[in-house]
């Protein structure tokens, strides 16, 4: 498992880049890291049948990670097609390698997101 040992899992901060998100749809992708401070943290979930799922925070600057499973996921979260089911580890090794659709992705879930509340409450993000 040597491709783990440059991940540090040692701290839940990078975790509160999920709460930036959720505060702030209109939010830079990558999103800045709590913890090097640098733009390069990113988000991936993965969502079982009901609302839960497993969420992965992590910074490709500092190699800070944190994942958390049967967590409540937002409503407006989709699983990617693009990642393989199993594949998936502890470790963001495999959301590393495809970071950029990654945030991709995100972008795109935020941005149906915000036109969809603008319909509804005719307001903005
Ligand atoms: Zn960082």
């Amino acid at each position: 498992m040597e491709e783990n040992i440059k991940w540090d899992d040692s701290s839940d901060e990078i975790m509160d880049i999920i709460k930036v998100v959720e505060d702030n749809k209109e939010i830079q992708i990558p999103i800045n890291c709590p913890i090097c401070n640098t733009s390069n943290a990113h988000i991936y979930m993965h969502r079982y049948e009901d609302d839960r799922g497993t969420i992965w925070t992590w910074c490709s600057n500092c190699k800070s990670c944190t994942h958390g499973s049967r967590m409540k996921l937002p409503k407006w979260w989709e699983n990617a097609d693009f990642i393989n089911d199993s594949e998936r580890t502890s470790h963001p090794v495999f959301l590393e390698l495809k970071v950029n659709m990654i945030d991709e992705h995100l972008r795109q879930l935020l941005k149906k997101n915000c036109h969809r509340k603008r319909i509804i409450h005719q307001s903005g993000c």
